[in-house]
């Protein structure tokens, strides 16, 4: 069995405190997630339930240890000499938007402390928090899973219409994205929907990059240790050949597509 989908409803008591974080994890000198060195923040919760999941011990919502958010600032203040010009932190998760009430000080923090915000999300929830919050957020790394809806539902147990219409909110306000999509093969791989996901962002200006993420298996320790069926234990990693044709098709739509 599959970690079950959960409500988005956390009704502990330092769930409701404005200042505290539910923190997974965090990563210091951080080079994957967006531009430079970073502080990268995994948070704790998430409602997709993507078969490729590399992080299932970061979807339980009420899992993870509560973080004040003026450590968090004092952790970054004291990596930000590492930083340079480029780098800074990235909240991502489980799912950073989720706890967007929160996200939306801190980021003001590391503003007021001169620290680059970037925002890894997949999408999940658009309201005027999400707003406020891409309105802090210098970059964002959205998580574009599949463009079919249906496809999208199999693979992640949700539909892809917000993370759409996170996309395009983002879009109207100029600001820059890159745009993230997990290259699995016989899941993401169609050729047909590859071209349609080019042809849906190709006009956006603010799409800085597109970075294709070949599926991989290093965190398939991860579901036996919770005692998870792994629906993809026997899918193997996209070839060197798959991924450049993936990235071929892209390259039509995009002058920026990166292989991480
Ligand atoms: S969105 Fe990310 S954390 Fe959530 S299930 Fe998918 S891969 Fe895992």
């Amino acid at each position: 069995m599959y970690f079950p989908q959960q409500e988005y409803i956390d009704d502990s008591i330092d769930a409701h405190d404005p200042d505290l974080l539910r923190v997974h994890s965090i990563e210091t000198l951080g080079t994957h997630d967006g531009p430079g060195i970073r502080m990268v923040i995994f948070v704790q919760g998430c409602q997709f339930r993507c078969l490729y999941c590399q992080n299932p011990d970061t979807l339980d919502i009420h899992g993870g240890t509560f973080i004040p958010i003026e450590e968090l600032v004092e952790k970054a203040l004291h990596q930000k000499s590492y930083f340079s010009k480029k780098g800074g932190v990235t909240v991502s998760g489980g799912e950073p938007l989720l706890q967007r009430d929160k996200l939306i000080p801190f980021f003001d923090r590391l503003h007021e402390n001169g620290i680059h915000t970037c925002l890894d999300s997949n999408g999940r929830v658009l309201d005027s928090k999400t707003e406020q919050l891409l309105e802090r957020t210098d970059l964002l790394l959205l998580d574009v899973k599949h463009i079919n809806k249906e496809w999208h539902k199999k693979l992640t147990g949700l539909k892809n219409k917000t993370t759409l219409r996170v996309a395009e909110y983002r879009e109207s306000t100029g600001k820059p994205m890159w745009l993230r999509y997990v290259l699995v093969p016989g899941w993401t791989d169609q050729e047909e929907y590859l071209h349609e996901w080019g042809q849906h962002f190709t006009s956006y200006k603010t799409i800085e990059r597109v970075e294709i993420i070949p599926f991989h298996q290093l965190g398939k320790h991860k579901w036996e240790i919770m005692g998870l069926e792994y629906p993809l234990a026997d899918t193997l990693p996209p070839t060197k050949e798959e991924i450049e044709k993936a990235a071929s098709i892209f390259r039509q739509y995009f002058k920026s597509v990166k292989i991480k």
